[in-house]
């Protein structure tokens, strides 16, 4: 696709031409990957963090949040609820908190890894050297959730403070599909400043990175943070961006996010229907899930791991699709050239 045409659908306000692009992501999907929905079990284990990303609710300054950290044996129980349920994928997301030093990191990986040695361990925490990625790596962790969250060096600048740097989160993501990490990358809708020009150049980017899989999600305000007063992201700009990513990496996974879940209480179903694949239901202790306060109003806070992948499994029914409990491995490394790739689209 052309510049122009990605942004012609990044714009369009035409329903008809939003549905149409939805068929083709849907299509594409089923090509590569039926009707299946993987599951993963996302265990939110801290969140304190040292950053302050201006529009992150658990942001180092963000105001009126209650910490919390889970000790190494509270995360193995979260996975050993959430194995005996039948994920085969855990994801440990938390900020970025020092607290765990990559020795406490790497030593709950290879407990993980020696209890559960068929399944994918999966590390959400954010920047750290090159060497500690390899440690965490040689422990037993496989993949890797780094969403870039623009890619446009203005836009990066407007959202964080000077001290973090757009280079250097894209340089984590390359080194970590360097040691052999299954990496995830992604980006927010509608978060402040953000233009269709910043939306394309994410797109432009995943094509470069080609990652695993590509987390999208509208940007939700989140109280007490710099971005509180700013207006939540556009569901069907959300659904556009999720289809869009689709069609330009035909075999990367895309989750239907708790985020769009959040925002429109039909959210998550609709982004199956525009070729989203995955869904991560919640595996962290109830007691913690209404801290771990990314936004405000967040889903799922209040239901136990049995009770989401439940609720999950009938959404994904009901939506015409088959939940799948397997690990559900990124099928990009097989990826075709790219001529196979193309879609033709019709803008008419
Ligand atoms: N510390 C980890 C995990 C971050 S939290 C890391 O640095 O990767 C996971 C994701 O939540 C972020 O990457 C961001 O894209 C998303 N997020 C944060 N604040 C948000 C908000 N206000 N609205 C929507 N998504 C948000």
């Amino acid at each position: 696709m052309t510049d122009a045409e990605i942004l012609h659908y990044i714009t369009t306000d035409d329903r008809d031409e939003a549905e149409g692009l939805y068929a083709l992501a849907r299509g594409v999907r089923e090509e590569h990957y039926g009707k299946d929905v993987y599951f993963r079990g996302l265990i939110e284990f801290t969140n304190y963090c040292k950053n302050n990303c201006f529009y992150c609710g658990i942001r180092r300054d963000a105001e009126g949040v209650n910490r919390y950290r889970l000790s190494a044996e509270q995360i193995l129980d979260c996975c050993r609820i959430g194995s005996g349920l039948g994920f085969r994928t855990f994801v440990l997301q938390g900020g970025e908190d020092p607290y765990y030093t990559d020795g406490m990191i790497t030593e709950i990986v290879r407990s993980i890894r020696n209890e559960f040695p068929g399944h994918a361990i999966t590390l959400s925490i954010g920047e750290r050297g090159r060497e500690s990625y390899e440690n965490f790596y040689s422990a037993g962790a496989n993949r890797y959730l780094l969403r870039h969250e623009t890619a446009d060096e203005a836009h990066y600048r407007a959202m964080h403070p000077a001290s973090m740097k757009l280079a250097e989160r894209k340089e984590c993501l390359y080194t970590l599909r360097d040691i052999g990490y299954q990496i995830g990358a992604g980006f927010m809708v509608g978060t402040p400043f953000q233009t269709p020009e910043c939306l394309l150049e994410d797109l432009r980017f995943l094509e470069d990175l080609d990652p695993h899989m590509v987390g999208i999600g509208p940007f939700i305000p989140a109280s007490g943070t710099p971005f509180a007063g700013h207006p939540a992201g556009d569901e069907g700009l959300t659904l556009r961006m999720v289809a869009l990513t689709r069609l330009l990496l035909p075999r990367t996974l895309l989750p239907a996010t708790t985020a769009l879940g959040t925002l429109t209480p039909d959210g998550r179903e609709k982004a199956l229907l525009a070729g989203a694949n995955v869904v991560m239901p919640n595996l962290s202790p109830v007691d913690v899930r209404k801290l771990y306060s990314l936004y405000d109003n967040k889903i799922c806070t209040g239901d136990e791991a049995a009770e989401c992948l439940r609720c999950m499994a009938l959404r994904i029914r009901a939506t015409g699709f088959t939940p799948n409990m397997g690990r559900g491995d990124s099928q990009v490394p097989f990826r075709p050239g790219a001529a196979e790739c193309q879609v033709s689209l019709k803008l008419a």
